[in-house]
């Protein structure tokens, strides 16, 4: 019948108005990752008249899971957490190889027929709200051929994560212009390299190097991870044997289900502790590592300088890492670069790492919204001058959803939160009759020193204080990183709030 409908409306029409039909949506996503998906897929079960599509600058699906390439890529979350609340992680390996979680998303995609609902290899450039009309105007570039194409839609909603696609951090290496052999940052990562025999420095402590050295210590002849300064290293067992023998007489379903309420108890548990005793949290982490590690490897080489989660935890699925250090396939060292030379890097102590192949797994440049540039009535806005309602929505910003997930958890969690939200919000408007929202801090609601991302020291987080949203002293502005606290504030209150504003259509 809607379709009848809709066929009748384009037979009435002038090519034009048909054409502007087309381009026309109820809700548009930016960015087809973890989170595009996974809100669409809400959207799809909770608004299910409307009309909901994907812009995606890639060629693909996955975001993350489809850009970065290099060897041994996985979650550092477990699957049962990291995945899809609404949609069973089916595997018993604990942490995810890249490929397998990029399969899991287009699956989702297709499953919940949001495939066909993405367009492919269009950058949104901008975004500008006009009061009038009451809706936004997305402009995209098709970048393979310089053409623009203009969408409109009632609600935005970002989905971009958090860095820039484009390049990765790189900080300036004295001499690097000098080394002869490769240098390669893992977010663009050649395909085919063939690093066997070769003698390789990875550059790095964090996620990313903790994953690359024991992947490629089995094929290179050494590798060498060299650090400025160490990070916690924790092993988790790679194979959940409990729900393995569990699925043997349960329902998939019910021991995904435990499985996932046990993890994310167990991850809150460790952050509170972490938080509550550092000290003793720390001393924990450590004796683990000297149990892996044995009296081979350095203590001094994990042991940092910050307390557990002052910075990300890296968690390495049964205890790989250290296995290749006590082989001697691996090494570590942390000290500072001097200098590159042609033959590798001479380090500070005076010591020579000689290498073919450098490796700078140096982190991510952080952006927020792809890049675009977001307008209101012609006036631009600057996310590091706003403030998040509920780490969902943003200050003065009408009618968008702003998606941005843990990064003391699982992202995941915090999506499904934001995502199931936005459908309770745009469905209560409907109801009532209302067509547009905006998030309206009241006076003397001051923005606090804090970006989104709150307490987190890690590098990447530092580097990025200007491009950030902020987050205000109370709430609903201020951004809670608890799973627990914001289940209550996104799923339960009421979306009636003296801190939003909405007009009557
Ligand atoms: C190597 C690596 C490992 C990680 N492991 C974990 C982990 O184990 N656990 C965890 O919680 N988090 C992890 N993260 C963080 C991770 O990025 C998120 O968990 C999650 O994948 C983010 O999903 P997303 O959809 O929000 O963003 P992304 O995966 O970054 O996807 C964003 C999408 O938006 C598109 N896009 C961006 N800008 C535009 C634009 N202007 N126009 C159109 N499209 C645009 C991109 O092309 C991309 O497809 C990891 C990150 C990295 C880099």
């Amino acid at each position: 019948m809607a379709r009848e409908q809709a066929q009748y409306c384009t037979q009435t029409m002038t090519n034009d108005e048909s054409l502007s039909m087309q381009n026309h949506y109820d809700v548009l996503i930016i960015g087809a990752g973890l989170s595009g998906v996974g809100t669409a897929c809400r959207l799809a079960e909770e608004m299910p008249e409307a009309k909901v599509g994907l812009i995606e600058r890639r060629k693909a699906i996955g975001g993350t899971w489809d850009l970065f390439r290099y060897p041994g890529i996985r979650s550092d979350s477990d699957m049962f957490s990291f995945g899809y609340s609404f949609r069973p992680w089916n595997e018993l390996k604990v942490l995810a190889d890249g490929t397998a979680i990029r399969n899991y998303i287009t699956d989702t995609a297709r499953e919940y027929g949001i495939e066909r609902k993405v367009q492919f290899g269009l950058k949104t450039t901008d975004a500008s709200w006009s009061s009038e009309e009451r809706q936004w105007r997305v402009t995209c570039l098709e970048e393979e051929t310089g053409q623009t194409r203009e969408f409109t839609c009632q609600y935005l909603i970002s989905c971009t994560g958090y860095y820039n696609y484009d390049e990765g951090f790189l900080p300036e290496f004295p001499g690097s212009e000098r080394f002869q052999g490769l240098q390669i940052h893992p977010q663009h990562w050649p395909e085919n390299l063939d690093y066997s025999g070769k003698r390789v420095v990875i550059i790095g402590s964090g996620a990313t190097a903790v994953t690359l050295v024991p992947a490629m210590a089995k094929d290179a002849e050494h590798v060498t991870m060299l650090q400025r300064s160490p990070s916690y290293v924790f092993s988790v067992p790679g194979y959940d044997k409990l729900s393995a023998f569990l699925r043997r007489f349960l329902p998939e379903r019910f021991v995904y289900g435990m499985a996932r309420k046990r993890n994310i108890v167990m991850q809150r548990l460790i952050y509170k502790a972490s938080k509550a005793f550092p000290g003793m949290v720390r001393s924990y982490l450590l004796r683990g590592v000297r149990k892996q590690v044995g009296d081979q490897v350095d203590m001094r080489h994990f042991t940092p300088r910050y307390m557990p989660w002052d910075e990300r935890i890296c968690a390495v699925p049964d205890a790989d890492l250290f296995k290749v250090l006590k082989q001697g396939k691996a090494s570590v060292v942390t000290d500072q670069i001097d200098t590159f030379t042609e033959k590798g890097i001479l380090l500070k102590s005076g010591e020579h790492l000689q290498a073919d192949i450098i490796i700078t797994a140096t982190g991510l440049k952080l952006q927020t919204c792809g890049g675009m540039a977001l307008k209101v009535d012609g006036e631009e806005k600057h996310l590091n001058k706003l403030m998040t309602y509920k780490g969902s929505m943003l200050q003065d910003i009408p009618n968008m959803g702003f998606v941005f997930g843990y990064t003391n958890a699982p992202w995941t969690l915090k999506v499904d939160l934001t995502a199931s939200f936005l459908c309770r919000l745009f469905n209560y408007m409907k109801q009532n009759q209302l067509d547009v929202v905006m998030p309206k801090a009241p006076e003397g609601q001051l923005m606090a020193d804090e970006t989104v991302l709150g307490s987190l020291q890690s590098g990447y987080i530092q580097r990025a204080q200007n491009l950030l949203p902020r987050q205000g002293r109370g709430l609903p502005w201020r951004v809670l990183h608890s799973y627990e606290d914001d289940q209550k504030m996104l799923l339960n209150q009421s979306v009636e709030d003296a801190n939003l504003e909405f007009r009557r259509a």
